[in-house]
């Protein structure tokens, strides 16, 4: 039998690998390979093309659900690190505000000067009061109780600025405002028998009932209109 040419054999090669030709071309191509390393080769070459759509497929298919896994674990780390971001923005800024604005820092009793205790000429008393530090302040808690006692707070953020100006540390005041207060509080009858600054340490006393008060001097009563 004159033998078959390698050409012919990859010629049936994939019809012998399908199993769709007849009987004869089997025996035929089974007899030359097991005498063509060639043919051999060329079979397992055409074994491995015929399974690699499939197994592309599968590989495609792994690849994508594990980009998918992957860009979903990116984005919510990435999520996760944002909203972790955006907290620790957020309690720094609320930490900042909170130490710059929140104003419950008691001032100490050393940098508040009371001078000039004194009664206007209309019976008003009036006193002078400076903060010596130069920080500035902008809130005063009011306290008072039924016995008279009217307590001032002066009251600071833990970050404290500088005040712009000396003088806006300093004015004259009377007890007018904290007269009405009280008297809101506790009836029209009643009134204040002592007013004191708290402060982080002693409360320093203003004016008590029944204080040998000098009359205010001229400045003072002209501090007063330029007040009003
Ligand atoms: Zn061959």
């Amino acid at each position: 039998m004159e033998k078959i040419s390698c050409e012919i054999i990859k010629d049936l090669l994939p019809l012998y690998y399908d199993k769709v030709c007849s009987a004869e071309s089997v025996r035929l191509v089974e007899a030359h390979l097991a005498e063509c390393q060639h043919c051999r080769l060329e079979l397992e070459t055409i074994k491995t093309a015929l399974h690699l759509p499939e197994a592309e497929v599968m590989n495609n298919y792994n690849e994508a659900a594990a980009i998918k896994g992957i860009t979903v674990l990116w984005r919510r780390s990435k999520l996760k690190s944002l909203i972790i971001g955006l907290l620790a923005a957020a309690v720094l800024f609320g930490g900042y505000v909170c130490l710059s604005q929140w104003e419950i820092m008691k001032v100490p009793a050393d940098v508040i000067k009371i001078t000039e205790v004194s009664k206007l000429s209309d019976g008003r008393i009036v006193y002078h009061a400076k903060l010596t530090d130069g920080y500035s302040l902008n809130r005063i808690d009011y306290n008072m109780d039924e016995d008279g006692n009217f307590y001032l707070t002066p009251l600071r953020p833990i970050i404290k600025t500088r005040a712009l100006s000396e003088r806006f540390l300093e004015m004259y005041e009377t007890l007018e405002h904290e007269s009405y207060v009280y008297k809101e509080k506790y009836g029209d009858d009643a009134e204040i028998k002592a007013i004191y600054f708290r402060t982080s340490g002693e409360d320093i006393l203003i004016w008590k009932k029944g204080m040998d008060l000098p009359s205010a001097s001229e400045e003072v009563e002209a501090e007063k209109f330029r007040h009003e």
